[in-house]
């Protein structure tokens, strides 16, 4: 392609993407980063950092990692709201690592956005059985129907909770009533809602997503 790919420094310090580039800031060239001596490892896990996703509304509605967003602002499609001190080296020229990213267009979010999955229960019940209330790692939980499938329950959001091994044994085949256990929280689907509890405690250790998350 040989355009240019140049991004330019507004006003406020940020970058904005002049051309929509496909270009990876990650995969530099040879003569890239000698000023820096993040080694690959390192910068590795930086491509891997979370940041967060803004709508054009500045509504939060996700969390990315490094990678993508810089692929996501190098596309045009999202401009940085807050930035690190780190920078990445391409072949051509630095680049902030972002921490918060804004899209440019609105996007409609749709309220149930998640897949039914083990992975997104436990996500959403916090690696915690909703039983005895104790949190696991995932390998020790695994899914309990509420009102259990002999009885009609269905695989929902709103009837499949974490639940250790040991509380499942002693539920059985029964109600949590009949069983004598008592449910933590009335399990509900994966909404915006229980995303932004997820997002503010990733948050908790990035004070730039701060304003975003904490109002
Ligand atoms: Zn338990």
């Amino acid at each position: 392609m040989g355009a240019n790919r140049h991004m330019s420094v507004d006003s406020r310090g940020r970058y904005t993407p002049e051309v929509a580039g496909e270009v990876m800031p990650g995969s530099e060239g040879p003569a890239g980063s000698r000023s820096h001596n993040l080694n690959s490892t390192r910068r590795a896990s930086l491509m891997q950092e979370p940041v967060l996703v803004l709508n054009a509304t500045y509504e939060p509605i996700n969390v990315t990692a490094v990678r993508r967003a810089m692929v996501l602002m190098l596309k045009g499609v999202a401009q940085a709201e807050e930035m690190h001190n780190t920078e990445v080296h391409s072949a051509a020229r630095a680049h902030r690592v972002p921490s918060v990213i804004r899209l440019l267009a609105y996007r409609h979010i749709p309220q149930q956005s998640r897949a039914l999955s083990r992975k997104n229960i436990l996500l959403r019940d916090r690696n915690t059985c909703q039983f005895c209330v104790r949190v696991f790692p995932s390998s020790e939980l695994t899914l309990d129907h509420v009102v259990p499938r002999s009885r009609g329950g269905r695989s929902s959001w709103e009837n499949l909770v974490a639940c250790c091994y040991r509380c499942n044994n002693s539920k059985g085949d029964r109600t949590p009533e009949e069983a004598g256990l008592k449910l933590a929280r009335r399990p509900r689907p994966f909404t915006l809602h229980t995303s932004r509890q997820l997002m503010r405690l990733i948050g908790h250790r990035d004070e730039r997503w701060h304003k975003y998350l904490f109002y």
